[in-house]
């Protein structure tokens, strides 16, 4: 049987609700007539007995439900990249393991992907979680959505589904879940949104707090980095580097025109260390560049890869 679609679900200490959810994925696909799926759970290391369900899951129905357990607790990206690794399906749903989303709306994301997105996100418009996590949210998907420059309202949203492309183009590492979209965008994807309903959370607890906000910032600053500079580091770099070396060998010039016209001594005055200092700076930042663009040469010879979107060859008759 080819897998049409594939459920990744990441789970940490989600025993109360792994089984109700799974029913509610069966139900909705037997409702649309879609057999030929899978639910995959990925246990990230949970200390109470959602192993144990899932694999109860697994033996009740074995063609449709998978597992895997991670090692320990690695987070939700690493769970999420374990689940799609083994993924079959063309089209990928994420959804989170504690009921705050709705499998009932799979079909309103599965017509949206048919419009012709890649990747498209659910839009919690009416979160129902506490004003803690809502507010902070709020000011970071519009930060997000600004400088990543796509017109989305939620990025951190779980409930999510993607062609197979999107995700195969796609490492996901740290806490990068949170930027699929932008990343997906980068590479020349189609995204796009559907509102979603959300309720507050009946079992369990959060594994988030405040602290998601400040590490979110220093993430999107990699992504930012990956997103514009990944094949071009040492323009990075170099803009920098130019930028101190220009202002370095500025001061120092003065300094010398001023001790050539007599003008009283420079060796006590700060800006001369200033000077000195900028050029160092540059001298680094340019090498540091020099140094990213011999590394990518070498780690990046297949990435070219992931900008292909279709490729038509009379000889080999192959397309994608
Ligand atoms: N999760 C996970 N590993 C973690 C943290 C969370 O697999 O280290 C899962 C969790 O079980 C849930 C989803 O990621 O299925 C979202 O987590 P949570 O509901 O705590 O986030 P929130 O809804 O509060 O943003
Ligand atoms: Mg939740």
């Amino acid at each position: 049987m080819s897998i049409g679609i594939s459920f990744v679900i990441p789970v940490c200490n989600e025993e109360a609700t792994v089984v109700p959810l799974s029913e509610k994925i069966q139900k909705v696909m037997t409702k649309e007539r879609l057999s030929k799926y899978e639910i995959i759970f990925i246990d990230d290391g949970s200390s109470d007995d959602s192993w144990f369900y899932i694999k109860d899951l697994v033996h009740q129905y074995p063609t449709q439900i998978k597992a895997i357990k991670l090692r320990k607790n690695f987070g939700k990206s690493a769970a999420l990249f374990a689940g799609f690794k083994r993924a079959k399906g063309k089209i990928i749903f994420t959804i989170d393991a504690d009921l705050q989303d709705d499998p009932a709306e799979v079909p309103k994301f599965l017509n949206k992907l048919e419009e012709g997105f890649d990747l498209v996100s659910g839009w919690r418009q009416r979160r129902n979680d506490p004003i803690s996590k809502t507010l902070p949210s709020q000011i970071y998907n519009k930060v997000t959505a600004k400088i990543a420059g796509i017109p989305l309202h939620d990025f951190n949203c779980g409930f999510k589904v993607y062609r197979k492309e999107v995700l195969d183009c796609i490492k996901l590492y740290g806490e990068l879940h949170r930027y699929i979209p932008v990343l997906a965008h980068s590479l020349g994807f189609r995204v796009g949104e559907v509102a979603v309903c959300h309720f507050s959370r009946q079992y369990g607890k959060s594994k988030y707090g405040w602290e998601r906000y400040s590490r979110g910032l220093i993430d999107l600053l990699t992504v930012l980095v990956i997103t514009r500079y990944l094949y071009k580091p040492g323009h990075l770099f170099g803009k920098l580097g130019l930028f101190f070396g220009f202002l370095g060998s500025g001061v120092l010039i003065y300094l010398v025109i001023l001790w050539f016209l007599g003008l009283g001594p420079i060796g006590n005055r700060p800006l001369l260390f200033f000077g000195i200092l900028s050029t160092i700076l540059a001298v680094q930042l340019i090498s540091l560049g020099i140094l990213a663009e011999l590394l990518t040469r070498y780690s990046h010879s297949d990435c070219l890869e992931q900008q292909v979107a279709e490729v038509i060859d009379e000889n080999l008759q192959l397309s994608r």
